[in-house]
C-alpha cells in the first residue's frame, strides 16, 4: 500500500548484498487454533513491492517459519534469516535473500505454527481447558512488538491491507472475536473473516479471541460519532468493573477529548476490551486496558493512533502527551503541569537516532511529560498548551508526524526556537 515514503529507512549492506525497504501491500491468511492439539497453524500470503532500490526486500515476522515460497518457487528457510540492520539485535529484520529489481512486485507465502513471538515481553497463545485466549498484545516499548509478532509485517510507516480467516477447532465452547475491523462471523462462535481498513499500519490492529463465557460485550450508540455510530466495550471476567460502568467512562472521555482536541478520526466506532491485567495498549480507535488505564488509552485514539508516529522512534510523543494530559500522580508535574524548564536539567534520549530503531524509550512518560510541562510554561500555561495540542491534532489527524514536526509546531506556540530544548530533552545531547 502507499505510505509516506519520506520516512523509509535507508538500504543496508549485508554480506555484499543490499537489503532494501519494501512496501508491503497486503497480508492475507488463515490462522487455525486447534484446541485439542494445542496447535495454532498460520498460512499467510504477503504481496510486496520494492521501493526505490534493487536488492533483498525486508520484512519482519517473529515466528519460526516452517515452509516458504517466493513468487511461487520454494525458498530455503536460510534465505529468510533475520539480520541486524544496525539498530541492534532486538530491532532485527528478515530479508528475502533474492535479488529483486527496483519497483518490482512479489508474493511471499509462509506457513508456520504460532509460538511465543521472538520479542521481549511477548506472550504466547494461551491454551485453556477446552478453549483458547489470544490477544495481539502489542507494545511500543520493545522492538518487534507490533503485528510482526504474529504475521509478516513492515515497520510502522507502511500502510497495508490485512485480512485474516480465524478458526477455533477442537473445542465445544463458542468463542468471541473482537477486532477494530470488519468482522464477518462465518460460523457462529468458531470462524471469522477479519478485514482491517487498508490505511492501517502494523501498529493499528486490535484482535482479542476468548471463550464466549469469559467476556461480557456491551454495545451502545454514541451521538458524537454521528448516525449509527457506536461504542463496543467488552469486559473480561477479571475486569473488576461492570461493563456498563466501563462504557459510561469510555463515552465520557470520548466526548471530552472530541470537544477539547477535535473530532474523532476513526470512522463511527470505538472499541475497548477491559481486563484486570496491568498490560494494555492503544490501537486505531480501540484499546485493551485495565479500568485504571482506560482514560490514557482512549486519549491515544487522538494522540498516537489519530496522529500516528511517522517512525517508531517518534513514539515518545504520544506517551509524553498522554502522560501530560491524563496522568494523576505517576509523572513529574502530574496532569496539566506547567513548570519552567531551563537547559540545566538531566538530558533525556526520547527519540532513538538509528533509522532502523523500533522502540519507544521508557523515559518518554516521565521525561517527556516534564518536557511538555516546560513547553506549557513557555506557551503561557496549561490551557494554552491544550490548545497547542488541539492545533497539532487538527494539522496531523489521520497522518503521521515526526519529532521534527513537533519541534516546529511547538516553537510557534512557545514563540521561540526550541532547538536547544529538543537537542537536550529529545535527542539526549548534553
Ligand atoms: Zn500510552
Amino acid at each position: 500500500m502507499t505510505g509516506p515514503t519520506l520516512y523509509l529507512p535507508p538500504p543496508v549492506a549485508l554480506n555484499g548484498e543490499v537489503a532494501v525497504p519494501s512496501d508491503i501491500q497486503s497480508v492475507v491468511g488463515s490462522l487455525r487454533f486447534d484446541v485439542r492439539a494445542r496447535v495454532a497453524e498460520a498460512s499467510v500470503t504477503v504481496t510486496l513491492r520494492l521501493e526505490g532500490h534493487a536488492g533483498w526486500p525486508v520484512f519482519d515476522l517473529r515466528q519460526d517459519i516452517d515452509t516458504a515460497s517466493f513468487d511461487g518457487a520454494g525458498l530455503p528457510l536460510e534465505a529468510l534469516r533475520h539480520h541486524d540492520m544496525g539498530a541492534g539485535h532486538d530491532a532485527r529484520m528478515r530479508a528475502v535473500e533474492v535479488d529483486c529489481d527496483a519497483g518490482s512486485r512479489h508474493r511471499l507465502d509462509l506457513r508456520y505454527r504460532l509460538g511465543a513471538p521472538g520479542a521481549t515481553g511477548a506472550r504466547p497463545v494461551e491454551w485453556l481447558d477446552d478453549g483458547v485466549a489470544w490477544d495481539l498484545w502489542m507494545s511500543d516499548l520493545e522492538p518487534g512488538r507490533y503485528l510482526e509478532m504474529w504475521v509478516p509485517a513492515n515497520l510502522c510507516h507502511d500502510q497495508l491491507y490485512i485480512e485474516l480467516h480465524v478458526e477455533v477447532a477442537g473445542s465445544s465452547r463458542p468463542h468471541v472475536l473482537l477486532a477494530n475491523a470488519s468482522v464477518e462471523e462465518v460460523e457462529p462462535g468458531r470462524r471469522w473473516l477479519v478485514s482491517y481498513p487498508p490505511h492501517y499500519t502494523s501498529l493499528s490492529p486490535l484482535l482479542v479471541l476468548v471463550p464466549a463465557d469469559q467476556v461480557v460485550v456491551h454495545r451502545q450508540e454514541v451521538a458524537a460519532f454521528g448516525p449509527g455510530g457506536s461504542v463496543t466495550v467488552a469486559a473480561l471476567a477479571d475486569a473488576g468493573i461492570g461493563v456498563d460502568s466501563a462504557a459510561a467512562d469510555a463515552t465520557a472521555w470520548l466526548s471530552y477529548f472530541a470537544a477539547r482536541y477535535g473530532p474523532w478520526a476513526h470512522g463511527d466506532h470505538f472499541m475497548a476490551v477491559i481486563w484486570g491485567a496491568e498490560r494494555g495498549m492503544e490501537y486505531d480507535g480501540a484499546t485493551t486496558a485495565s479500568p485504571a488505564a482506560l482514560e490514557h488509552e482512549v486519549f491515544h485514539s487522538w494522540f498516537g493512533r489519530g496522529v500516528k508516529p511517522a517512525r517508531a522512534s517518534d513514539g515518545w510523543i504520544d506517551e509524553a502527551m498522554a502522560t501530560w494530559a491524563t496522568a494523576s500522580r505517576r509523572a513529574g508535574g502530574g496532569r496539566y503541569g506547567a513548570e519552567r524548564l531551563g537547559l540545566d536539567e538531566p538530558p533525556a534520549l526520547l527519540c532513538p537516532p538509528h533509522p532502523w530503531a523500533r522502540h519507544t524509550p521508557r523515559e518518554s512518560y516521565v521525561a517527556g511529560s516534564r518536557l511538555l510541562a516546560g513547553l506549557a510554561d513557555m506557551a503561557g500555561g496549561a490551557a494554552q498548551f491544550r490548545s497547542a495540542l488541539a492545533d497539532w491534532y487538527r494539522q496531523y489527524k489521520n497522518r503521521a508526524a515526526t519529532s521534527e514536526d513537533l519541534e516546529r509546531h511547538m516553537s510557534r506556540w512557545c514563540g521561540r526556537d526550541l532547538g536547544p530544548w529538543w537537542g537536550r530533552y529529545v535527542y539526549g545531547r548534553s
